[in-house]
């Protein structure tokens, strides 16, 4: 479950203090009375310098925008951002912290207060990977430290330094806690890395392998990012002579991506990825009708550019329902009778459930939780409140009337009070019979 941290400034403040407090915490108090060779002080100090400049890396370096003047390629489907009013390339989201769009988003990071995308990745990598040396090397002699205090249980106190025994008592369950929790993170990312897959991708795909089983897309729709295993890398964390530098990029613009044979249908067509994306038009297009067919949020028509969900999935179930239609020719097929296709049936309310806002995983994981801005891809309502109603001359006369009544009959209750009660039931008894 993704985690909203209330002061935003606390996911910087918590990690500088567990990397200073731990770090320099089992440097001083474990490393430094005990250590070998001068070479073991040398390198830990080395890792921590190492996990301090990736980790600076990892909050200032811009996860990357696509450019102002970025056009789709002719043929893709095109992504319109209502937010940052420009069209976005494939794996592009928009960050509702960052408040733009980050290419090849892959979550927005509460400890780092940056997003984590294409150009940050390899340092965001980094940092995790020495956090695990350094946490990991650390939680290695904390624990030998302790076992060597247990076996000196007997000794006089004055022999064992005090510091020693308090380090180890608060380092080592805090050091346990960096290793487990940035480990299983670096566990998630690096598994991502070798698939070529984003968080946010991953998440798309555990979304779309349930809707999968429920036969509410076409079974043969798969993840067309992953190249192989090399490729992968380098186009996450960068080549390998770079892994480790401060510096080291990935390779590829964030803009463009190679696609498997999964991102291409029979004729060579490009498929849109997650197979249920809608294709989103510049307002401007959708109504200056330069494609007819087409307005904005809405799918591309049938028969041109890429092929999207729809045609997919409509194709696959229109084959099934002619199958199972020539399968009992004598009897009439409920879509002659009611001119509704069947295979509409299955897309039930239940469907819902599997779209892309709506959809949470097993561990309760929303695509919001990814820090991505959902509002940026649908139009913003019409603001319906600012024009205000003007009635016509006949509703202007009629409320005056109505108004005139009810002044007639307030005046007419003010005298009746002031009647004697025999006075007035005289009154009502002459007046019911003039109305009867
Ligand atoms: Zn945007
Ligand atoms: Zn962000």
């Amino acid at each position: 479950m993704a985690i909203q941290l209330k002061w935003p400034l606390l996911g910087i403040i918590i990690p500088c203090c567990l990397i200073a407090g731990c770090g320099y915490g089992i440097y001083f108090f474990v490393l430094v009375p005990h250590h070998e060779s001068p070479w073991q002080l040398i390198g830990f100090q080395l890792a921590l310098a190492m996990t301090w400049i990736s980790y600076y890396m990892a909050i200032f370096t811009p996860a990357g925008s696509p450019p102002k003047d970025f056009e789709p390629a002719a043929g893709a489907v095109k992504r319109w951002c209502f937010k940052c009013n420009a069209y976005k390339p494939e794996r592009t989201h928009h960050c509702k912290t960052c408040k733009t769009c980050v290419l090849k988003m892959d979550h927005h990071c509460p400890w780092t207060y940056n997003c984590v995308g294409y150009k940050n990745m390899p340092h965001f990598i980094r940092f995790l990977v020495w956090v695990d040396l350094t946490s990991g090397y650390g939680f290695y002699r904390l624990v030998l430290q302790c076992i060597n205090l247990y076996k000196n249980r007997g000794l006089p106190a004055y022999l064992i330094p005090l510091s020693e025994i308090l380090a180890s008592v608060i380092l080592t369950p805090i050091t346990f806690f960096v290793v487990f929790s940035v480990g299983l993170l670096s566990i998630r990312v690096f598994l991502n890395m070798l698939n070529g897959i984003t968080q946010i991708e991953s998440w798309e795909e555990e979304r779309l392998a349930s809707a999968k089983r429920r036969n509410l897309i076409p079974r043969n729709t798969h993840f067309p990012y992953d190249i192989d295993l090399w490729y992968n890398i380098n186009h996450t964390w960068g080549p390998m002579w770079s892994w480790f530098l401060p510096f080291g990029r990935p390779e590829g613009d964030g803009i463009n991506f190679q696609k498997n044979e999964s991102g291409f249908d029979d004729e060579g067509n490009p498929i849109t990825w997650p197979p249920d994306q809608r294709e989103v038009l510049k307002p401007d297009d959708a109504e200056s009708g330069s494609d007819s067919n087409r307005t904005s949020g809405e799918m591309r028509g049938f028969g041109r550019g890429p092929v999207t969900f729809a045609q997919t999935y409509i194709s696959s179930m229109q084959q099934r329902s002619l199958l199972s239609n020539r399968s009992r020719s004598n009897s009439t097929s409920s879509e002659e009778s009611t001119g509704y296709p069947e295979w509409r049936d299955q897309i039930t309310s239940d469907a819902d459930f599997y779209k892309r806002e709506l959809f949470e995983t097993f561990e309760g994981e929303k695509i919001s939780d990814f820090g991505v801005d959902l509002d940026s891809e649908m139009p913003r309502p019409a603001a319906s409140s600012s024009r205000r109603y003007r009635p016509d001359a006949g509703e202007i006369q009629q409320e005056l009337h109505l108004h005139q009544q009810d002044q007639h009959r307030a005046q007419q209750s003010k005298e009746e009070d002031d009647l004697p009660l025999a006075a007035l039931m005289a009154k009502r008894k002459k007046e019911k019979a003039y109305v009867s």
